[in-house]
């Protein structure tokens, strides 16, 4: 049974369509807004809260994951674009595309397949809501931004680890196959990189409910967007004029994870700059230089 309506969406519907429970739920409910009817219309529909909430998650994730590569597959496909590649004399063929497509394909299909049916009981018992209406924007704004920062920080640090040793010979060496990355390598990882990583992103709103009891699940469903879509940019190997870090200076963007993926040293950091910019490990020739420069110095000032 689902928690978000009683049967008064489905009144007169014997095996209703998706189509027609949405027509109702519009019909009637008249004080929604779209996403939140949009919503209700599905949890209504499934008539089972645990698999609308696994499958809404993964299909989330797909949809959003690979619907944001294509348009990164054509640019990749324009020589137009070329000129804001960061790395123009590389460009990923269609088999290189392919094998990464089937293999981040085939780590989400098995990774996936529990959380569809735990993720919802793990919602349940940390009170986090699902039903409708959805909480204000500015609640959600200030909660996207808190994810945001520390999913950053937590990126940064899990990332240094996983360039040491083992670390990076066993888990991280895999995602770093490709020097120039594309949108699709952006989740070209080990399974053991995807989790750790990946808790940065679920952990956070999971901890947060824990402590507050006062999270909803499209709030969390939007943040997932969001990550997605910052992971995908952040690999594309493009730097637009317009691109975000232009004008916001503190945004990574794919100018700085496709140095990480060039130099492979340094810019550790998911969505921002400030952590590699604090700990001195900015990557490039230029901040390499920079930083030999300042221990020099640093050496020289000790035996004056
Ligand atoms: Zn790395
Ligand atoms: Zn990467």
């Amino acid at each position: 049974m689902t928690e978000i309506f009683n049967s008064t969406v489905l009144e007169n519907l014997t095996s209703p369509s998706l189509v027609q429970v949405t027509k109702n739920v519009f019909a009637t409910q008249s004080q929604l807004n779209v996403l939140e009817k949009l919503w209700a219309a599905w949890y209504a529909y499934m008539q089972n809260d645990t698999l609308a909430t696994g499958l809404m998650f993964f299909l989330t994730h797909e949809l959003w994951y690979f619907g944001r590569c294509l348009p990164w597959y054509i640019i990749d496909k324009t020589p137009y674009f070329r000129k804001w590649k960061l790395q123009p004399n590389y460009i990923p063929s269609d088999k290189e595309q392919w094998e990464c497509l089937k293999a981040v394909l085939r780590d989400h299909l098995w990774l996936e397949a529990a959380p569809i049916w735990t993720f919802h009981p793990l919602c349940k018992s940390l009170g986090i809501k699902v039903t409708v209406p959805f909480p204000a924007l500015h609640t959600m704004l200030w909660q996207w931004a808190l994810f945001f920062v520390l999913e950053d920080m937590w990126h940064y640090w899990a990332h240094r680890l996983f360039h040491y040793g083992v670390f990076y010979k066993y888990i991280h060496k895999k995602h770093h196959r490709y020097a120039a990355p594309f949108g699709l390598s952006a989740e070209y990882a080990h399974p053991l990189e995807v989790v750790s990583l990946g808790a940065g992103t679920v952990g956070f709103p999971i901890l947060y409910a824990f402590i507050t009891h006062d999270l909803h699940l499209f709030t969390i469903t939007c943040w997932v967007i969001f990550r997605l879509l910052q992971a995908v940019d952040s690999h594309a190997g493009y730097d637009f004029p317009w691109s975000l870090h232009h004008f916001l200076p503190f945004w990574a963007g794919a100018e700085h994870h496709d140095r990480h993926h060039h130099y492979f040293i340094g810019n550790y950091a998911s969505s921002f700059r400030w952590w590699d910019f604090v700990m001195d490990t900015e990557a490039g020739p230029i901040k390499k230089a920079e930083r030999e420069g300042r221990k020099k110095s640093k050496i020289s000032a000790k035996n004056e």
